[in-house]
């Protein structure tokens, strides 16, 4: 079995007991709720409630911890992106006179899915932006591009200098899995970029109990880089043929290349500096987000 580092005081969040939950005021009416593993937000305005997502492991605590800020009713619900562990206790909202508001790429995702946990968005929009004004607080919806899941959205609440960005990056973690499952790679990278031309102080990005800042977004894409680094730099010096001759009968193709990128990726942990003084779980999922820019850096 894989031995972890344990993590790093930096990148743990509050305390959170099993079974409980967190809700933390981000300024300006907005608040973040947490179980430890995901997170989302709400507002609170004059009228209502706007909730972000309605992740399925905080479930009915999403509404316990809306009572605790307000009792007005959630009026509307946005929905990042299509993926049930964000959206899946969407049906636990009262949904008489309730908003869903989604790009239709994610309506259509969740029409495809056919799953009683995600109710269908019954306000939908095409193209890259839609403005919202919900009882006078401004909320822009943009759509730039796959970098999660098409139809994947920054959220922005330009009054309140907030964002949310959901599945963009782990904050004060390195990214999860392959670069979170992103759909493809130079979106992604690109994706950095694009939120820091946003107006913001604080940033939520869906998973653990911490919410970022502009400088954990550029934390981040400072690490992306090292990983693209570290990948194109194996990729130059790792020579396909000669990893494949030893491992591999000389008629199997499919496994040269599996034993080469195994090679590529190895290499690549050996170049990249060392990020576990800024980022934790760097040593959790080094491989796969190296294997996922390597093949990206092959490909795309
Ligand atoms: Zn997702």
């Amino acid at each position: 079995m894989t031995a972890f580092a344990p993590l790093p005081e930096f990148a743990r969040g509050p305390d959170i007991l099993e079974g409980g939950f967190v809700v933390t005021d981000l300024g300006g009416g907005v608040h973040g709720i947490t179980q430890g593993m995901i997170n989302t937000m709400f507002l609170v305005t004059g009228k209502g409630v706007v909730l972000v997502d309605a992740p399925p492991v905080l479930g009915d605590h999403l509404l316990s911890a809306i009572e605790e800020v307000t009792p007005k009713p959630v009026t509307h619900l946005i929905y990042s992106h299509a993926h049930a562990d964000h959206i899946g206790a969407a049906h636990l909202l009262d949904r008489s006179g309730l908003k869903i508001i989604a790009h239709e790429l994610t309506a259509r995702f969740i029409k495809e899915a056919q799953d009683d946990r995600r109710p269908l968005p019954n306000e939908t929009f095409g193209g890259t932006r839609k403005e919202l004004s919900v009882d006078g607080v401004r909320f822009v919806l943009d759509y730039t591009g796959d970098w999660h899941q098409a139809g994947n959205l920054f959220i922005h609440l330009p009054e309140q200098k907030a964002m949310a960005a959901m599945d963009s990056f782990t904050v004060k973690n390195a990214p999860f899995f392959r670069l979170l499952l992103s759909a493809h790679v130079p979106a992604y990278f690109q994706a950095m970029d694009e939120l820091l031309e946003y107006d913001f102080e604080t940033i939520v990005t869906g998973h653990m109990s911490l919410y970022g800042t502009p400088e954990d977004v550029q934390t981040n894409r400072e690490y992306l880089r090292d990983l693209r680094a570290a990948a194109t730099e194996a990729l130059r010096t790792v020579d396909l043929k000669q990893t494949a001759a030893a491992a591999v009968p000389e008629s199997n193709r499919q496994a040269e290349l599996k034993v080469w990128m195994d090679a590529v990726v190895a290499h690549a942990a050996e170049l990249m500096p060392p990020w576990d003084k800024r980022l934790g779980g760097t040593d959790i999922f080094l491989a796969d987000n190296l294997n996922a820019v390597a093949w990206s850096v092959f490909i795309d």
